[in-house]
């Protein structure tokens, strides 16, 4: 009489190397759903002394330099050196009649005039790697100055982020049209100066960016913003979230999950392990990761 083998009984050893690699797995998934946040401070120029508290705070941020401003080429200089990114911050007529200082894009300027300011504004900043609109409600409604634009910023290898002043931009479709490396503002730090809001828009910024993967966040050096970021290394932790400079955000640069920082075979070959939806709600047993 033919007897079926008995089904092996897995040992302890194979029972903890499968618990062990379900749980490298869940860690390694947990990291690539952490997310990535770019701060851009934008109004770098006038104000000496916030400037370089702007420049000196510690991390990957991204200081968007006003042209012709008193400081603006010193401070871009000095945030370089201390390792920020550099965009331009480029004045844009606006609806509001707000005045623009020297180096504005306006409405219905020539298409010659128009890329000769924007020529001088990107020569007058140091290390400029991309541009985004100051104010500019009204310009950045208009699709033939903004394909001006995208198509000189594409000229020089550099990228635009819309700070979105209006909802009714056409910036970042442009932009797109032109297939320049492009993203839109997600959240701003500090529309209302309050600490407290500040406090509650980074946090939005940092739920923003592990629902999205990333996300882009524009302040201003504002005392109370400045207080923040000096103090935003526990929040990071608590949101597992990584600063970035702008640049990495683009979607021509986004990382691959080719590239090297996938270990576990992808949730689906695991059939066994529960896929991971929402790491702010984790299984019981994973709770310590938080
Ligand atoms: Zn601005």
């Amino acid at each position: 009489m033919a007897v079926s083998n008995p089904l092996p009984v897995p040992s302890l050893a194979h029972r903890l190397m499968r618990w062990l690699s379900m749980l490298v797995l869940a860690v390694s998934s947990l990291e690539l759903q952490a997310g990535q946040l770019a701060i851009i401070i934008d109004d770098i120029g006038y104000n000496l002394d916030a400037g370089r508290r702007a420049a000196d705070l510690s991390g990957d941020y991204t200081l968007a330099v006003l042209p012709f401003t008193p400081h603006g080429r010193e401070l871009a200089e000095r945030a370089y050196r201390r390792g920020k990114e550099i965009m331009l911050h480029a004045p844009m007529s606006n609806e509001q009649h707000l005045p623009l200082g020297k180096g504005g894009l306006e409405s219905g300027m020539s298409r010659e005039t128009f890329l000769q300011v924007l020529e001088r504004n990107l020569a007058d900043i140091p290390h400029v790697r991309g541009v985004n609109n100051h104010t500019g409600s009204q310009l950045t409604q208009e699709e033939e100055p903004m394909r001006w634009l995208m198509a000189e910023l594409k000229q020089r290898g550099l990228y635009f982020v819309d700070s979105r002043t209006t909802a009714k931009t056409r910036a970042q479709a442009m932009a797109e049209a032109a297939g320049l490396p492009n993203r839109k503002r997600d959240v701003f730090l500090d529309d209302r100066p309050e600490p407290a809001h500040v406090a509650s828009q980074l946090e939005l910024a940092m739920a923003t960016a592990r629902r999205q993967g990333s996300a882009v966040a524009i302040g201003h050096p504002y005392p109370s913003t400045l207080a923040a970021l000096e103090k935003i290394a526990p929040l990071l932790e608590k949101y597992a979230i990584t600063l970035v400079k702008a640049s990495l955000l683009m979607p021509s640069s986004r990382p691959s999950v080719n590239a090297g920082q996938c270990l576990a075979p992808p949730l689906s070959l695991w059939a066994e392990t529960p896929p991971l939806h929402d790491p702010f709600s984790l299984p019981p047993a994973l709770k310590w990761l938080e």
